[in-house]
């Protein structure tokens, strides 16, 4: 009698159970700013400080007391230059002030005009020239109080959390924090996972030249994109090679792989195939649910625990077709691993856009379709959708999340997923 198939798991429901399972890891660094990029924050950055520190001018020009100029023409003396760097005195009334960008606006200004609104004039005979002497300017412009001034505090208030613990950071938030004065960031640490491929037909490029290759082998691509995906995520990867498809050498390999690592990666060998040994290997030395989830490319997916001294560690195990492994990577593996670093908000953002394509097979699963975002605005579809061709992926900068079900005629409004929010 043929058992009875076990009902497809939503992936949302997937990713919730897997969520549910990633409990933060233990533990923080603390590295410098400048090594700070893509870790995650362990604690909030407070400032201890307002930025910008003062009222600073935003333009090179005059600072003045917007009542002193009230027509275009007006002459003032010039009664102090003020460069970035320095600080000034008070304002003295009925005179205005050189003043560059950045530089402190003097007690008393509540204005600043750009040079480009302004006449330098020569020093009267007899006096000390030069700018901060006793030069006049002519003002051909009527300030308007606050103009060209950046407010103290505009950026970022005292004591306010300009970071929050979880927050993931990139270029924006190292200056940031280093704006707040800050050279040295608490981070999450990074997972460690170990990362292997089963399957006896999987040979490492650099081993078999191409015209040496025998007949079944194919070349290990899944272990180059999985590598590089867990680097981007900030992860420590050991790489314990291809596992043959062997119950004793699978068991080996993932009892190895627990010591030490906070999640054991692998793919392919996940089915319930003769040749399929993740499912008893995991089961031998923890547990192991194994999800058949509606999606595609994708659906075969495991996640399980595996018991080792003092702890457990993380099983996932990824379909072994290279599309399904890159896709089920990027929406339950990625969120994940950014779960463990303390990340809150990990789902991937998706957008509206419009297809420029048909797609005339609506499936019984939620299909995410290897897609192109095309100069006029629309999307392009890649021609071979199967679950192998990689070139698809490469080919893409993302993907259509396309509900069971539905079909798509061009100019219907779909949701788009950059590769570039998958895979960073
Ligand atoms: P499996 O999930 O082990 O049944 O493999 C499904 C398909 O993916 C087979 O065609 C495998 O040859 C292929 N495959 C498995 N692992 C890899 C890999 N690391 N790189 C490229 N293709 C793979
Ligand atoms: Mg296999």
């Amino acid at each position: 009698m043929k058992p009875t198939p076990k009902p497809l798991k939503p992936l949302d429901d997937a990713l919730a159970d897997l969520l549910a399972q990633a409990v933060p890891l233990p533990g923080a660094d603390t590295v410098t700013t400048f090594d700070a990029d893509g870790r995650v924050l362990a604690q909030d950055c407070i400032s201890a400080l307002q930025v910008p520190p003062q009222d600073n001018s935003s333009m090179d020009g005059y600072a003045v007391r917007s009542a002193d100029v009230t027509a275009p023409g007006a002459e003032l003396p010039v009664s102090q230059r003020i460069a970035a760097g320095s600080a000034g005195e008070p304002l003295l009334s009925g005179t205005a002030a050189r003043i560059f960008t950045g530089a402190p606006v003097p007690a008393g200004a509540d204005a600043v005009l750009m040079q480009e609104d302004c006449e330098a004039l020569n020093a009267a005979p007899g006096a000390s020239s030069g700018e901060g002497g006793t030069a006049r300017v002519r003002i051909n412009a009527v300030p308007h109080p606050g103009q060209w001034i950046r407010r103290a505090g505009e950026d970022v208030t005292r004591g306010a959390v300009v970071l929050a613990a979880g927050t993931r950071l990139s270029p924006a938030e190292l200056g940031l924090a280093a704006s707040i004065g800050l050279h040295q960031l608490q981070v999450a640490r990074r997972p460690k996972v170990a990362l292997f491929s089963t399957g006896d037909e999987l040979v490492m490029p650099g081993d078999v030249p191409p015209e040496q290759m025998r007949p079944g082998a194919i070349y290990n691509s899944n272990r180059f994109f999985l590598r590089a995906m867990l680097l981007r995520l900030g992860c420590e990867v050991t790489d314990f090679g291809i596992v043959p498809d062997r119950r004793d050498a699978t068991i080996d390999a993932l009892r190895q792989a627990s010591n030490a690592h906070d999640l054991i990666l692998t793919s392919g060998g996940v089915s319930v195939g003769e040749e399929d040994h993740i499912k008893p290997g995991v089961e031998s030395l923890g547990r192991l649910d194994l999800w058949q989830i509606a999606m595609k490319p994708g659906k075969p997916f495991a996640y399980g625990q595996i018991l080792r001294e003092g702890g457990t560690a993380h099983f996932m195990g990824l379909p072994g077709n290279p599309v399904s492994s890159f896709l089920t990577f990027a929406l339950l593996v990625r969120p994940f691993v950014l779960r463990l670093q303390g990340v809150r908000d990990v789902a991937p953002k998706s957008i509206a856009a419009t297809a420029d394509f048909t797609w005339a097979r609506a499936d019984k699963r939620r299909e995410f379709l290897r897609v192109r975002r095309r100069e006029q605005g629309g999307l392009e579809l890649f021609g071979n959708q199967s679950s192998g061709v990689l070139t698809s992926a490469a080919w893409g900068d993302g993907v259509v999340d396309n509900p069971a079900g539905r079909t798509i005629a061009p100019g219907d409004t779909v949701q788009y997923i950059a590769f570039s929010d998958l895979l960073s």
